[in-house]
């Protein structure tokens, strides 16, 4: 029987247990944490006794992906619960930007703007489904749907702060800029406009849904569905070096290049070690959960009902703090996200105690306390927030690296996403999953498609291990370990 190791429990690593498992392969999953799901956990947190999605807590790019696609969620006990709007973004001035899942409700609410909005993103939202099987493939492949490519690359290529230009008012831009500034680069770059604006368009066509109860009962759902393939899991075990991995045929790496340079050292063609050694990592999120009495006062009530509100201000002001991180200072108001995962999922308060769930994006390693610069932020937009405090509990870009070694000085995003790691992934090849070495693949964040739980990275470097042993092996498979 072929066997496989899976090291790294995150939702890439489980995705692809979960493609080998279903071909009949012996999987075992090894994790260096003593809990699994990596970035897709929620924890009972001792404030109040609420759940809090530990790190990912909104799903847009979940529902589309050709992964979840293969799960039968309802079966499984997961179900998508989604807030009445999707993101908002409150200025110090004038009407906030709102993003709703209908575009033509989106568009409404952004005056002047709206039909260019509906004409930057409709038309590849309303491609959605075919689209979210190109660009969640691996890349480099030659495209099966060149012009469809090309419209969302109209968008998705010129830098956040061009195509912020198309549009005239203060809400749209800002509101657009608050979605791109999720690739935590400089926003002044080209193709960093790709992540936020696949986020909006993902948006447009499935929402931005919350999981029932938390992400971590997706989460414990799919180990239960592993284990009931058959699937062994093992915690607690940080692998630095593959002689210390069970004997197999295919190992899959959810770790990031870094550290898989090192557990291949000398197994892995120097070229490609290289590679992998020089994948830089990206600026950090300083993340604090709160619980808080009646939940934020938004000076605007509307934004009580958002999923996820995007706390910078304008447009310009974004730019300009995001462009502080990357040279590794510290703004005065970083970008802030906050996540009322209550607004979709009710029964997440506990009476009238609501789990709120921020983070600041900050330089990496970030050394500093950033509490107070969120607390500001919410308070500038939501005053009397800071009263209605009744807990609150801290994680430093440290304590995140501690906890899960992907997240390298407190980079959640699994590597830089600058325009050429964006584009190339952390090696050069037509087969972004290879690692060099044979039968050893890299699943996690930092391939194609990227950060996110969409389970894709898992999806598909399994695949391409299955390819690679059924045709016998381009570069022959080998057994390693014993
Ligand atoms: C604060 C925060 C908020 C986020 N919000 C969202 C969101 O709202 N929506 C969204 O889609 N995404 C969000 N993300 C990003 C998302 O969590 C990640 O992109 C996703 O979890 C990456 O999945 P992965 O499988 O590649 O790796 P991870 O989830 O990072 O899991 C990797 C696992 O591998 C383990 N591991 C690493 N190295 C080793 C080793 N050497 N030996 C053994 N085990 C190892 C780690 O302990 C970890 O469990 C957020 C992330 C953070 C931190």
């Amino acid at each position: 029987m072929t066997t496989a190791v899976v090291v790294g429990s995150g939702p890439n690593g489980l995705a692809a247990a979960t493609v080998l498992a279903r071909a009949g392969v012996n999987v075992t999953v090894v994790e260096a944490a003593n809990q699994l799901g990596g970035g897709a956990r929620s924890v009972e947190s001792p404030l109040e006794g609420l759940v809090q999605d530990h790190c990912a807590a909104v799903h847009p790019m979940a529902p589309g992906s050709p992964f979840f696609k293969t799960l039968d969620l309802p079966a499984m006990g997961v179900e998508w619960a989604y807030a009445p709007i999707d993101a908002a973004h409150p200025l110090d001035r004038g009407e906030p930007g709102i993003l709703r899942t209908s575009i033509d409700e989106t568009a409404a609410g952004l005056g002047r703007d709206g039909s260019r909005w509906a004409a930057a993103f409709g038309p590849s939202a309303r491609a959605f489904d075919t689209l979210s099987g190109v660009i969640m493939a691996p890349m480099l492949r030659v495209p099966r749907h060149p012009m469809l490519l090309a419209r969302m690359g109209l968008v998705a290529g010129p830098p956040p702060a061009l195509v912020g230009k198309i549009f005239r008012e203060e809400r749209a831009r800002a509101l657009f800029m608050g979605v791109a500034a999720h690739a935590l680069q400089p926003l002044t770059q080209p193709l960093v406009t790709g992540i936020g604006a696949g986020i909006i368009i993902a948006g447009h066509a499935v929402g931005w849904p919350v999981v029932k109860g938390g992400t971590g009962v997706f989460t414990g759902a799919h180990i239960a569905l592993l284990r009931g393939l058959g699937v062994r899991f093992e915690t607690g075990q940080l692998v630095t070096r593959l002689h210390e991995l069970p004997p197999r045929d295919i190992t899959i790496l959810d770790v990031h290049p870094r550290a898989a340079a090192g557990i291949l050292a000398e197994q892995q063609p120097e070229q490609d070690r290289r590679a992998y050694r020089r994948f830089v990592p990206g600026p950090a999120a300083f993340k604090v959960d709160f619980a808080v009495s009646g939940g934020v006062p938004w000076r605007d009530p509307e934004i009580a009902q958002a999923g996820t509100v995007h706390l910078g201000g304008a447009a310009a002001e974004i730019v300009a703090a995001e462009r502080v991180i990357a040279a590794g200072r510290m703004p005065e108001r970083p970008f802030v996200l906050v996540g009322q995962q209550a607004a979709a999922d009710p029964a997440r308060a506990n009476g009238d105690i609501h789990p709120v769930y921020a983070y600041a994006h900050v330089p990496n390693g970030y050394p500093g306390d950033a509490t107070e610069h969120i607390i500001a932020q919410i308070e500038r937009f939501a005053p009397g927030f800071r009263d209605r405090i009744v807990g609150l509990r801290a994680r430093t870009p440290a304590e995140s690296e501690a906890e899960n070694a992907n997240f390298i000085g407190g980079d959640i995003l699994t590597g830089a996403k600058s325009p050429l790691q964006f584009l190339l992934g952390p090696r050069l090849s037509a087969q972004p999953y290879d690692t060099g070495t044979p039968g050893v693949y890299l699943c996690s964040a930092a391939t194609p498609p990227g950060p996110g739980i969409h389970g894709m990275g898992g999806f598909n470097a399994a695949n391409r291990a299955l390819d690679v042993l059924q045709r016998g092996s381009r570069a022959p498979l080998e057994r390693i370990g014993a």
